[in-house]
């Protein structure tokens, strides 16, 4: 196929550094903290406005050598993905709808004026690494390899304008299971006093400024007793948005299922449009619709909300036990997972990890 020809395109040129085969299973076993241990290699091809992008590589993990003056330090012309390559039973390796992500970065790039990467670009570049440490993919129950394609302006110019060099990397990350002790409800500090993005601006785009500007608010959640921040609507404070790093859902007790709408300014999940797809399958009726943040207090006060969850690639669904904020504090039902929440995560956890049937043809074997 076309796909497998772009990715015999990627030159690999061999680390001579590789971890021994016991240091590495030791490594991956180990668990290590999210973010901290990646593999020998990374992929990656080069843009330039002339040429466009060429030198398909695959080469030895490595730092990058940039010059103070390359534009992504200065004006964060730079974006990302995250997404995971799973090992089933039979030791093959699979990622979970790695077109949507490629998606999600094409706009991204349109968004941050950098240019665009094929879709077929972009899941060669993951193929091309993932068989080349294919490892570093674990075996043991819920961890993955953890793939974090990137693009960043490596123009050396301090104009400000659309770069006329870029780079695209793709490096990768043994995590073991988010929940070692099982899955725990968290804590939500609803903030009030900071956006992460507003209309016409990039929520919508994964791209690292986003991440920047949810800091502060994180680390005043944190102050408060909560593990993440949510963020409300930047223009009226009335709507539910998002988490810093996820998106949310609303379980009523009528059967229906919500999550706050596209409104330009969050981010479009791959586990939330897929959790969408299977609680409708289950009978659910879905809504993607504006969801005033006091409305869901109140009903969860009055029993009418059943269960809050936030859903991502990291932590596929994580149950939120508790919303606080500065005039609230609000245990959700018991504070414990919920019933549809935890069958939710059980069901994609099974797709993903090859124990249920691929019915919505979401996997891609590498
Ligand atoms: N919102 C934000 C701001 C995120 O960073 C993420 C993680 N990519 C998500 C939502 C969840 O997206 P996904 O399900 O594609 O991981």
């Amino acid at each position: 196929s076309s796909l497998e020809d772009l990715v015999t395109l990627f030159d690999v040129r061999p680390s001579g550094n590789v971890l021994a085969d016991d240091a590495r299973d030791a490594l991956v076993a180990s668990s290590p903290t999210f973010g901290t241990v990646f593999t020998d290699h990374m992929a990656r091809v080069t843009w330039t406005a002339d040429t466009g992008w060429h030198d398909r590589r695959v080469e030895p993990y490595g730092p990058l050598q940039l010059d103070p003056a390359t534009a992504v330090l200065h004006y964060a012309q730079e974006i990302f993905e995250g997404l995971k390559a799973y090992r089933h039973a039979d030791g093959s390796i699979w990622t979970f709808r790695p077109e949507a992500n490629a998606a999600r970065f094409a706009r991204s790039a349109h968004r941050l004026a950098l240019p665009a990467l094929s879709i077929d670009d972009f899941i060669a570049s993951i193929t091309a690494l993932v068989r080349t440490d294919a490892a570093w993919v674990p075996t043991s129950a819920e961890s993955s390899l953890y793939l974090r394609p990137f693009m960043y302006a490596s123009e050396r110019f301090l104009g400000v304008r659309p770069s006329l060099e870029a780079e695209y990397l793709v490096i990768a990350s043994p995590v073991g299971a988010y929940f070692s002790g099982g899955v725990k409800p968290v804590s939500i500090w609803v903030d009030r006093e900071y956006s992460r993005a507003g209309a016409g601006g990039t929520g919508a785009a994964k791209c690292g400024g986003n991440y920047a500007s949810s800091l502060l608010p994180q680390v005043v959640a944190q102050q408060n007793g909560c593990e993440q921040v949510c963020f409300l609507d930047s223009g009226t404070r009335t709507y539910l948005e998002e988490l810093g790093g996820m998106n949310v859902f609303v379980v009523r007790a009528d059967g229906t299922l919500q999550t706050p709408e596209l409104s330009g300014s969050i981010l479009e999940g791959v586990t939330r449009s897929s959790i969408l797809q299977l609680a409708a399958d289950r009978g659910y009726e879905t809504f993607e619709a504006q969801i005033p943040f006091a409305d869901l207090l109140e009903g969860i006060r009055d029993g009418s909300v059943t269960e809050v969850f936030a859903c991502g690639t990291a932590a596929v669904i994580t149950p939120i036990g508790r919303l606080a904020g500065s005039d609230f504090d609000q245990t959700i039902a018991d504070g414990t997972a919920g019933e549809l929440t935890t069958a939710l995560r059980s069901e994609l956890t099974d797709i993903q990890t090859g124990r249920a049937a691929d019915r919505h043809g979401w996997m891609r074997r590498l």
